[in-house]
């Protein structure tokens, strides 16, 4: 058995949703919104399934697909891709992720990682035999000084692995963090993977930059994105990988032996849906604001003390600031169990010394069902204060 994945726990998703189901909470826990994306979207995935093809499509993805990726970015985003050369389609943001390291890094490499930190990034810098050398950003702002940052790169770093807007903290890098990270990126000849899954999410005119368009990082970036996210709909698993030629070559690579290629019914739609037009994504991100606006406004309320979100579908409650004792991972226990509301506790984001602190909450609900969360955090605040 391989150590590295012999020794993991199940990820904390799959555990709070779990207990959730098990006790019957409410799942404010695992990030998936209660909607099921647009129907537009999932008429066009069902009409292909039917009229097919059914086979296997092409490893780097559908044309049409690939266009599409490259059409929506040079409308609604900040970059231009060579759809041709720069445009790799793969089975979710977590096997680009997975096949962008394999792409990149050799054993003994180091990597630099950002906690709190998506909890696939560790393991899978481990299995590509690297050696993750966390940043860590500090709360409530989620920043980190130069001389901590500048000591995170050495002489054996490969790559940094970033995402913005960034899971679980909710916060965005701005400009002038992408290129503090962009300029040691440069010193070092190292590769950024740019996990850029929340692009479309981002809140109070905070707009997202991708790392591709900072100082000196068109050539040496691998920017991912995912239609799960885009549309709201977790469970397709289509990703996208942009990245200069020489990158896409490498990546394409390590994808072709992960999955080779993804379902072509949910590229077709996939493609259908970017190709809407910018106020369908205005109209999103104001739905996710209502929801923000709600929970932020109704916890206070209660008494709860939340952090800044500026993007993701994520709010953070700082538990100690809101007058209950528990860390983070007793509190999300017990919450479940006793107060009939799931969370996920932020130090599940970090390899050691983790902040203990924190919960994070999704958002991404029915009204109804963010109402009866609310009234469940409340009685766990009752219970636990
Ligand atoms: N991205 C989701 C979240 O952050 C979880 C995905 C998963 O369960 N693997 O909650």
């Amino acid at each position: 058995m391989n150590p590295i994945f012999a020794a993991l726990p199940t990820t904390i998703f799959d555990i709070m949703s779990g207990l959730a189901r098990e006790t019957g909470a409410i799942n404010l826990g695992q990030g998936f919104p209660e909607e099921d994306g647009p129907l537009d979207v999932r008429e066009a995935a069902a009409a292909a399934i039917v009229a097919g093809p059914n086979q296997y499509p092409p490893m780097r993805g559908l044309p049409v697909l690939r266009e599409a990726v490259a059409e929506h970015y040079a409308r609604l985003g900040d970059v231009t891709l060579d759809w041709q050369r720069e445009v790799t389609i793969s089975s979710g943001a977590t096997e680009a992720i997975a096949a962008s390291l394999l792409a990149v890094v050799s054993p003994g490499d180091e990597v630099v990682v950002f906690e709190p930190m998506y909890d696939a990034y560790a393991p899978l810098i481990a299995r590509a035999g690297g050696v993750a050398k966390p940043v860590r950003l500090m709360p409530p702002r989620w920043t980190v000084d130069d001389a901590t940052l500048a000591a995170a790169f050495t002489s054996r770093t490969r790559a940094v692995v970033l995402n913005t807007p960034l899971n679980p903290t909710a916060s965005v890098f701005d400009d002038a963090m992408l290129a503090r990270i962009a300029s040691l990126c440069v010193a070092h000849d190292a590769i950024a993977i740019s996990d850029e899954v929340w692009e479309h999410v981002t809140f109070d005119g905070v707009r997202h930059r991708s790392m591709l368009t900072a100082p000196g990082m068109r050539e040496r970036t691998i920017k991912i994105g995912s239609a799960g996210k885009i549309f709201g709909m977790t469970g397709w698993k289509v990703g996208f990988v942009c990245a200069a030629p020489a990158l896409t070559e490498v990546v394409a690579k390590a994808h072709q032996f992960l999955t080779f290629t993804t379902p072509p019914h949910l590229q077709s739609a996939v493609a259908y849906g970017l190709a809407k037009p910018a106020a369908h994504f205005d109209a999103m991100r104001a739905g996710y604001d209502i929801s923000r606006q709600r929970v932020e406004a109704a916890l206070h309320l209660e008494g709860f003390v939340t952090l800044p979100c500026q993007g993701t579908y994520f709010l953070n409650v700082d538990l100690r600031a809101s007058g209950i004792a528990l860390d983070d991972a007793d509190f999300a226990i017990r919450a479940v169990k006793e107060a009939g509301v799931a969370t996920i506790p932020l130090s599940a984001f970090y390899a050691s010394k983790p902040e203990t602190g924190y919960v994070r909450l999704c958002f991404a609900k029915r009204a109804e069902t963010l109402n009866r969360g609310i009234d469940a955090l409340a009685k766990a605040r009752r219970l636990f204060a």
